[in-house]
């Protein structure tokens, strides 16, 4: 089971995979411009009680920060709070994904150690020259669980070098949606699948992307489909 929590909202651009940002989109089809960046009424979601308990039930896993980025510089005032929240709610697991993996080093609360048991982190790496950058750093953090996320991927991806570190337990990758939604060539998906199944890493085929390219021909795939043809396609590695 899974929950999503965006205790802040709003981002701004980092790298080539911002391009098409869904925040941007959405908050565009609401008249807003998506530089706009505020908390969320669900910032104390995991602390809420109801008439049973924890209204987020422990063994749920938390996917925080959907609608931003949980290492935003603008959102330094709030961290601190979300950091003690995923501490006291130890029964869950906690999953953000970072363009911005430079800034966790030093973001890190007092107690972190060699990391929280219930946190992974993902760094997003839509392109060659976004893993040759983040990677090394992401590497060398004091993380339990590193996942790193291929998407929208945006070109071929050789991970072998990082993987060989055995320090990243999955990677995950998927296609560009949305208007103005850039290829996704399926021969990229397959060199990563090759490379996580050379060095028994779990893979996940998230979902196609609105643009595919197999085999020399490109087939525009229907939102509604992309997550499942992406499933059909059988590559995910568990
Ligand atoms: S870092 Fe993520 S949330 Fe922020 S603009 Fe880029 S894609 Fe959007």
């Amino acid at each position: 089971m899974s929950v999503t929590w965006n205790p802040w909202h709003g981002c701004r651009r980092v790298s080539e995979g911002c391009r098409n940002c869904y925040v941007y989109r959405i908050d565009g089809e609401h008249g807003k411009s998506g530089g706009e960046i505020r908390l969320n009424a669900d910032f104390l979601l995991p602390l809420r009680e109801g008439k049973q308990g924890w209204k987020v039930e422990p063994g749920e896993t938390v996917y925080t920060c959907f609608s931003s980025d949980f290492l935003l510089e603008e959102a330094d005032p709030w961290r601190a709070d979300a950091w003690r929240m995923m501490r006291i709610r130890q029964d869950l697991h906690f999953v953000f994904f970072t363009k911005r993996i430079e800034r966790l080093g030093g973001l890190l609360p007092s107690d972190w150690g060699e990391g929280y048991d219930n946190v992974t982190v993902g760094c997003t790496c839509e392109n060659q020259e976004m893993a040759d950058r983040r990677l090394p750093v992401f590497l060398e953090l004091p993380l339990r669980c590193r996942a790193v996320v291929c998407e929208p991927l945006l070109g071929a991806i050789d991970l072998g070098p990082y993987l060989n570190s055995r320090r990243i337990a999955e990677v995950l990758a998927g296609g560009e949606s949305g208007e103005g939604a850039r290829v996704c060539d399926f021969e990229w998906v397959i060199a990563l699948r090759n490379a996580c199944a050379a060095h028994g890493v779990r893979f996940s085929y998230h979902q196609t992307g609105a643009l595919l390219r197999r085999d020399g021909r490109i087939y525009h795939i229907p939102r509604a489909s992309q997550h499942d043809q992406a499933k059909r396609a059988g590559l995910d590695l568990c």
